[in-house]
C-alpha cells in the first residue's frame, strides 16, 4: 500500500497545475496518474496558438504551455505515472493501475492518499445517425490526437460534424496534414466557433452546409469502412427535409459535436453532482476552494465544467492551494490571499458573451454546496 500526501488524477493542465501549485505550497508526497503516454491531456494535441491575454499565455501553442508545464512539475519532485489510470475508490483506498512495467504486465497499485484531485477533463458528445458505429466514424479529438500526436492521418477524405472550435480547428488541422476535408456540417443556421477559424476553411474552399446533418453513413469501404456520407437539410426542429439529401464519397466521419465532463471517478465517489448545460452535463458540485462534498477530495478543470486550457489551469491552482491548506502546509490566511488573486484571474477569463455564461454557469453549481461531508 503506497501512502501519499496527493494523488491527482488527470495530467492536463488542471491536474499538473494542482501538483504543481500543491507541491510549491509544501505538500511533500505527489503523484499524478494518467492514462495517456504523454502528459498534458489535450494540451499536446494543440499545435495551434492560443487566443486570449499575455498572462494566459496567448500566442503559445498548447502543446509548449504542456511542455513547460511537465518540466515545471518534475523540477518540483512530482512523481507523474504516464500510460497508468486510476479504476476505483475502495474504503479509504485508490486502485490505480501502474502500466509500463518493463515486462509489458500491468500492475494494480492500492493507494491510500491523503487528499485527492479529480481532474480527468472531457470528452466528446456521440451522435448517432444511420451508420453511426460504422468503422471510419471518430470523435473528432480522435483524429487530432493521430494527426498531431502520432503523426497518422485518420483517413484521406473526411466529413466533419459540428462548426464549433473543435470542429474548425481539428478541420484545419487535418487539411494541413494533407487530408481532403470534403465538407463541415452543421445543425445549426450559422457558424458555432470563431469566424477567423472558419474563414481559413472557406478560403481553402470546403464548403459549410449550416442547417444541415448527417443522415447516413454507408461502410462499402475495406473490411466494412465508411465509404458514402449522405448529409441532410433540418427544419428548425431537427427533422430532416425530404429531396434535400447530398451524397458525398469519404472514408471517415469526424464528431465535433460539443464536450461533455468525465464524471466516471466522480460517480464512485460519494460526491454531490448537479445537471448543469453550459458545462455539459453532470458536474461535481464544489465550493469556491475547489473542494467536492467529499473530505479530502478536490476537482479542477473540465471534469467540473468544460471550458478551456486556461480556466482548466486557474481552477487546478486554486486546488493545489486548497490541498495544501488542508494539509497544513500554509495557514487559512495565506490560503485565502492566494486563492483571492487566483479567482481575480479566473473572473477575467469568465468576461465577455462566452464567458459570462460560464460565470454564470459557475455561480449555479457553487451555489448548490451543501458543505463537506467527512
Ligand atoms: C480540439 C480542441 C481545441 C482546443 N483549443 C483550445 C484553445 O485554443 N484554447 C484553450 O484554452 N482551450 C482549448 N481547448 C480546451 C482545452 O484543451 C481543455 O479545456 C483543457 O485541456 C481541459 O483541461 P483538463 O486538465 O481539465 O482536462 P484534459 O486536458 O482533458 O486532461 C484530462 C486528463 O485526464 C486523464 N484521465 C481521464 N480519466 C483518467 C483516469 N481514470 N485515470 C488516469 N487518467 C485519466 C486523460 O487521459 C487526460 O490526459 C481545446 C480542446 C480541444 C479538444
Amino acid at each position: 500500500m503506497l501512502s501519499k500526501d496527493l494523488l491527482v488524477v488527470g495530467a492536463g493542465p488542471a491536474g499538473l497545475a494542482t501538483a504543481i501549485q500543491a507541491a510549491k505550497n509544501g505538500v511533500k508526497d505527489i503523484t499524478v496518474v494518467d492514462l495517456n503516454m504523454k502528459p498534458g491531456g489535450q494540451l499536446f494535441k494543440q499545435i495551434h496558438k492560443f487566443f486570449g491575454s499575455h498572462e494566459h499565455r496567448a500566442g503559445i501553442r498548447g502543446m509548449d504551455t504542456g511542455a513547460a508545464m511537465l518540466e515545471e512539475a518534475q523540477s518540483l519532485g512530482v512523481d507523474i505515472w504516464l500510460n497508468s489510470a486510476c479504476v476505483g475508490f475502495y474504503d479509504d483506498k485508490v486502485a490505480c493501475i501502474e502500466q509500463g512495467q518493463p515486462d509489458g504486465t500491468k500492475k494494480i497499485v492500492f493507494m491510500k492518499p491523503k487528499t485527492i484531485a479529480i481532474c480527468t477533463g472531457g470528452q466528446e458528445n456521440v451522435v448517432r445517425f444511420t451508420g453511426w458505429t460504422t468503422p471510419g466514424v471518430m470523435g473528432a479529438g480522435a483524429a487530432q490526437t493521430m494527426v498531431n500526436v502520432n503523426k497518422v492521418q485518420p483517413g484521406k477524405k473526411i466529413v466533419m460534424l459540428g462548426t464549433g472550435n473543435v470542429g474548425l480547428i481539428v478541420s484545419y488541422q487535418l487539411m494541413q496534414s494533407g487530408c481532403d476535408v470534403v465538407c463541415l456540417v452543421e445543425a445549426l443556421p450559422g457558424i458555432n466557433g470563431y469566424g477567423v477559424h472558419a474563414s481559413k476553411i472557406s478560403r481553402a474552399g470546403v464548403p459549410i452546409y449550416t442547417k444541415h446533418t448527417i443522415k447516413e453513413v454507408k461502410g462499402n469501404g475495406p473490411n466494412g469502412r465508411v465509404s458514402e456520407v449522405t448529409i441532410v437539410e433540418i427544419d428548425p426542429k431537427f427533422n430532416h427535409i425530404p429531396g434535400t439529401e447530398k451524397t458525398f464519397e469519404a472514408d471517415t466521419v469526424t464528431l465535433a459535436a460539443g464536450l461533455k465532463p468525465v464524471s466516471d471517478l466522480v460517480k464512485l465517489q460519494d460526491i454531490d453532482l448537479v445537471f448543469n448545460g453550459p458545462f455539459g452535463g453532470w458536474v461535481p458540485v464544489h465550493n469556491e476552494k475547489m473542494q467536492s462534498t467529499c473530505k479530502g477530495i478536490y476537482v479542477a478543470g473540465d471534469t467540473t465544467g468544460v471550458e478551456e486550457a486556461n480556466t482548466a489551469l486557474e481552477e487546478g491552482n486554486v486546488a493545489g492551494v486548497s490541498i495544501a491548506e488542508e494539509l497544513g502546509c500554509i495557514t487559512a490566511a495565506e490560503a485565502d490571499a492566494k486563492r483571492k488573486e487566483i479567482w481575480e484571474r479566473l473572473d477575467g477569463l469568465r468576461m465577455g458573451p462566452f464567458g459570462e455564461r460560464r460565470a454564470a454557469a459557475k455561480k449555479e453549481v457553487m451555489e448548490q454546496f451543501p458543505g463537506v461531508r467527512a
